[in-house]
């Protein structure tokens, strides 16, 4: 039987690198691992250490991490779906995340398609398309993968048949894939508990040979309220056994699933401190048996 493949979400500084994240990791016991190659929330990024990736390689090859399931997550706030001068920019720190991604020997960047604020949706969905086509035209190393949105605000890809549409719209597609988020999928109104269903749905319009990575959270909300608040495993609306099912699900059994769920707080003397629940989470997971006392065993665990 294949190893499951397991991770989570990691940090990755300006001083640690790929080692950094890889290192990280493995204290949870994952096999697995996303990183933005600089801060979620903004562009500002760093010059890449060879070293670093080196090392950081040799490592995952010890621990028979394989190159595939590491994952870069691009910051959220490039939107491919804006016009002019925004849009300019968002292409053009694309294309240098692109070369980051493919210098730090990796080949998976996933991309939230965008929101379409102002305009109209359907004039969104032709932005992206616009700017993906100059993107991929020139890119031969790395994989996009459009994450399917919660439907927050004006968010573009928030049905399978909307992602479609995007890939449709590049002329170089090949690599254009999809990163399925579970939390996400729930609040664009896709019954998740009832997931061969949504799988072959995905099958029928998008094809599974696209799905290349799974986001694995809980969700704070019910189907179709276009929240988007991650929720950690077992906690949410989705619960252990809809997402366990979902983690260890045959026809996913290649792909990487990686956990984004909240970090946990510790108020320590009125300052408050989080810590990552991924260790717990994912001994839960192999265990296949939920903790009752996940939250409370994480601040012990911290404390
Ligand atoms: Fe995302
Ligand atoms: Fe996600
Ligand atoms: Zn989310």
């Amino acid at each position: 039987m294949k190893e499951l493949i397991i991770g989570s979400h990691v940090s990755f500084t300006k001083h640690e690198q790929l080692l950094g994240s890889v290192k990280e990791a493995l204290s949870y016991g994952a096999n697995a691992l996303m990183l933005y190659t600089g801060a979620p929330q903004n562009t500002a990024r760093s010059a890449l250490d060879k070293i670093k990736t080196r090392a950081g390689h040799e490592l995952m090859k010890k621990h028979n991490i394989d190159v595939n399931n590491v994952v870069v997550h691009a910051p959220y706030i490039v939107n491919l779906a804006s016009s002019g001068e925004k849009q300019d920019f968002a292409i053009r720190f694309l294309k240098e995340e692109i070369k980051r991604v493919h210098e730090l020997g990796l080949s998976k960047l996933v991309l939230h398609p965008g929101s379409h604020v102002k305009l109209t949706r359907e004039e969104g969905i032709q932005n992206i398309i616009r700017a993906l086509n100059i993107i991929m035209e020139d890119n031969d190393s790395v994989d996009i993968l459009l994450e399917t949105m919660a439907g927050k605000g004006t968010e573009i890809g928030i049905s399978f048949e909307e992602i479609k549409t995007i890939i449709d719209g590049v002329k170089k597609n090949e690599r254009i894939k999809v990163c399925l988020d579970t939390c996400h999928i729930n609040d664009a109104g896709y019954d998740v508990r009832d997931f061969d269903n949504v799988l072959n749905k995905f099958d029928k319009i998008i094809g599974l040979d696209r799905l290349s990575c799974v986001h694995i959270n809980d969700s704070m909300n019910e189907k179709g309220m276009k929240k988007d608040r991650h929720a950690n495993l077992g906690r949410g609306t989705l619960g252990f056994d809809t997402l366990i099912n979902i983690i260890y699900h045959p026809k996913l059994k290649d792909v990487p699933k990686l956990l984004e769920t909240p970090y946990v707080t510790i108020d320590d003397n009125s300052k408050e401190r989080i810590y990552p629940p991924y260790k717990h989470e994912i001994e839960m997971i192999k265990k296949k048996k939920d903790n009752p006392n996940l939250i409370e065993d994480i601040r012990k665990y911290y404390k």
